[in-house]
């Protein structure tokens, strides 16, 4: 018995090691690789795919777990972890065809070469074949992934398991009455912060330093990851030993730059705080996509854009670009940093009109799935959406529906989380608020090793112990309830735009 969980556990180590080395190719096509080897590396990571799911399907871990099964009893809370995620990753990896797997592997590579073209290019009509492969294959994996599902709710269960595209929309709709008719407020409202000095030149040098040193200050460990440069910021790698955040540089404007890496920063945070000595195995991981992305919007919004961490860093950033910046006082640059202007572009939106922008890719994803929408039609569809919504139609493609990574590598579903993990996020905040009372006064003087400690040890080293239901309802004592968003955006944003 004890015999049959070293097994596993020695299957499971192998399998996320091959995972790992997916990361890094993954990463190195972002990264570094030539575009010439695109072909050479679709198929590798095609064949990569194939290895791994034979691994993850193979009869003898099959009996293995079924030897287990008989004695559960036996084993700590770890193990029986380490058991069910497996259990039901074998599950469904079975129910699965290798020759699917591959073809989604291919498609995902292939489909981000093509993506990356069509986006400079703004040439939608490119992209549409990718995607209609993709729905087809995506419908196909869910059939046989989750028959009792329908197609979108399982390709969401992949990102936020255990919710359904029916509870999200329910929680979209109650962010959609508040969040519209606010926005259309500050549009119409007189006084409108002064964002003039964010614009200018901003060599990308002083850039990369001011981010390295802010992610060094709120904890990411350099010696065991790395930032580089790629089309769209993400946070990978291999091991909570080896974790690598990108970003992009606009010489026009640091902010952007900058808050994606605190952004990747609280992803990365999360990988290097999970439990090393279980490292490669599953009940260390992460929990979902929602849970992953609370944790990046925590450091980003709720510390990042908070009125003390800009009273803090305001003297490093004017040391950094002393042109730019010396009209602007704390309180301008704060204002200024949160200043709601619908856009196009969703990696750049503010915090207020952020949730559209993932309640528009919900919509159009569930149309997709349901057939109420086609793959022809996306442009239009974006744009009437972007114009109901946030008042402003995208004047192209790459602004508008073509702007996004995911579905080049068949991503559906995923979007929901972003919004689910800003919910979580405040949600949190408010726990831990409660619990370091002086959290306020940390953030202003740059001592943010009680924040990360609280989020290692209450969210990063729990790893899969808890499914997302029991972990917000441990920490903030009620399950996920999008009120405190809601009324944490009200109150910052009708004070920064002196509303009535
Ligand atoms: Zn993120």
């Amino acid at each position: 018995m004890n015999n049959n969980y070293q097994n596993l556990v020695r299957w499971l180590e192998e399998i996320s090691r091959l995972n790992g080395v997916m990361s890094t190719i993954a990463w190195d096509q972002e990264v570094m690789m030539p575009a010439g080897a695109a072909d050479a590396r679709a198929k590798q990571i095609a064949a990569l795919a194939g290895v791994i799911h034979e691994r993850m399907t193979n009869p003898a871990l099959g009996e293995c777990l079924d030897e287990l099964h008989n004695h559960l009893g036996d084993f700590d809370a770890i193990a029986l972890c380490n058991i069910q995620e497996a259990r039901r990753d074998f599950d469904l990896m079975t129910r699965i065809p290798n020759q699917l797997v591959q073809a989604l592997a291919e498609l995902g590579s292939r489909g981000h070469t093509v993506w990356v073209r069509a986006r400079r290019e703004n040439k939608f009509s490119d992209f549409a074949p990718v995607l209609d492969e993709f729905l087809k294959l995506k419908k196909e994996w869910a059939a046989c992934a989750f028959p009792d599902l329908t197609t979108y709710d399982a390709n969401i269960d992949q990102f936020e398991r255990g919710t359904t595209a029916a509870e999200i929309a329910v929680i979209f709709e109650q962010l959609k009455d508040t969040l519209i008719p606010l926005i259309h407020e500050i549009k119409e409202q007189s006084y409108q912060p002064d964002t003039t000095f964010l614009h200018g030149h901003f060599p990308v040098e002083k850039q990369a330093a001011l981010a390295r040193k802010i992610s060094e200050n709120i904890g990411f460990q350099y010696d065991k990851g790395r930032m580089d440069v790629s089309v769209h910021p993400f946070c990978g790698g291999s091991h909570p030993t080896d974790v690598r955040i990108t970003t992009r540089y606009n010489e026009s404007d640091f902010v952007e730059s900058l808050y994606a890496v605190i952004h990747e920063t609280g992803h990365a945070l999360y990988e290097q705080g999970r439990m090393l000595e279980f490292g490669d195995l599953p009940v260390s991981e992460s929990l979902t996509m929602g849970i992953h992305e609370s944790q990046s919007l925590f450091w980003e919004r709720m510390i990042g854009q908070s009125r003390e961490f800009c009273t803090h860093y305001f003297a490093t950033i004017c040391e950094a670009f002393p042109g730019n910046l010396k009209r602007a006082t704390v309180d301008s640059f704060y204002q200024a940093i949160n200043a709601c202007a619908p856009g196009f572009i969703r990696v750049e939106a503010d915090e207020l009109t952020y949730p559209l922008h993932v309640i528009l890719r919900f919509e159009i994803e569930k149309g997709l799935f349901d057939g109420s929408v086609a793959v022809a039609d996306l442009p239009e569809v974006w744009n009437e959406k972007m114009d109901t919504y946030l008042g402003i139609k995208p004047p192209t493609d790459t602004l508008g529906v073509l702007q996004d990574s995911h579905w080049s590598s068949g991503a559906f579903g995923y979007f929901p989380s972003y919004t689910l993990g800003a919910i979580y996020a405040c949600q949190f905040y408010k726990a831990m608020q409660k619990e370091l009372p002086d959290t306020d006064k940390a953030i202003e003087s740059g001592n943010f090793k009680p924040i990360k400690d609280w989020l290692n040890e209450n969210i990063h080293s729990q790893g899969r112990r808890n499914s997302p239901q029991e972990l917000v309802l441990r920490i903030a004592g009620e399950p996920l309830n999008p009120q405190h968003l809601i009324d944490y955006l009200k109150t910052k944003y009708r004070a920064l735009y002196r509303l009535a």
